[in-house]
């Protein structure tokens, strides 16, 4: 068995929110675990970044405050190092960051605002992968959540806002299950593909709705191929 580090970045991200993150990673289990894959997310407790990184970042309508990717790596990568010394015997060498606000980067060559799905780099041996859940909540989701919170809305519109919030919640899941299995396949050497498959990459939300929460046969049995690869040197 081979397990990927879960952890999430606090800041800016609602109870609700949180509550409904981590019941996706246990469904991603729990799939992983009924397809008879190899491999597991192991909570490694949360992240909370210091205001001191943030930077601002000026788009048509607005500045928005986040952080910047090559921090949230630099913390993930720490954080994956900091488990693998641990040498508890088993084989973990990938970590996933759930973060809360759109991805950005600092570097002049990517499109400064462009916000990822999710992204993945390697150091030494050892893979990061940070997803955003921004882009899964559903602007009905962003105000049900606002309205809840406000102690100036009558009980009305809050008995509605909890019913809109109920089922926005369900597309945000079902959305950030799509997107943690994507990394998950990415992880293991997946490519997208152009099949009724969880690999296909859409290009807007509509399309993400479109998707399964599965992997294609030809996908399967490449994630099979590679999770067994991935075995085969430890076992010498
Ligand atoms: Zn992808
Ligand atoms: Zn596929």
């Amino acid at each position: 068995m081979e397990f990927i580090g879960f952890t999430y970045v606090t800041n800016f991200l609602e109870n609700t929110l949180k509550e409904a993150m981590f019941e996706v990673v246990d469904e991603a289990n729990r799939l992983l675990r009924d397809w008879d894959l190899g491999v597991r997310f192991l909570y490694l407790d949360s992240l909370t970044l210091e205001p001191g990184y943030l930077i601002s970042v000026k788009t048509p309508e607005e500045t928005v405050r986040l952080y910047p990717l090559e921090v949230l790596i630099d913390f993930l990568d720490y954080r994956l190092k900091v488990e693998m010394e641990k040498d508890n015997g088993f084989v973990m060498n990938k970590i996933l960051g759930l973060i809360s606000f759109p991805l950005a980067s600092r570097n002049p060559y990517l499109d400064f605002y462009e916000s990822f799905l999710g992204f993945e780099t390697e150091r030494l041996g050892r893979k990061i992968m940070v997803l955003s859940m921004k882009p899964f909540e559903s602007d009905a989701l962003k105000m049900a959540l606002r309205a809840l919170e406000s102690p100036h809305v009558d009980e009305d519109v809050k008995r509605l806002a909890r019913r809109v919030l109920s089922r926005e919640l369900e597309t945000f899941k079902m959305r950030l299950l799509k997107g943690i299995l994507h990394e998950v396949g990415h992880a293991f050497g997946l490519e997208h593909c152009s099949g009724y498959c969880v690999m296909n990459s859409p290009g807007t939300m509509a399309l993400w709705d479109t998707r399964p929460a599965f992997f294609c046969g030809s996908c399967m049995k490449k994630l099979r191929e590679s999770l067994t690869f991935s075995f085969e040197p430890r076992k010498l």
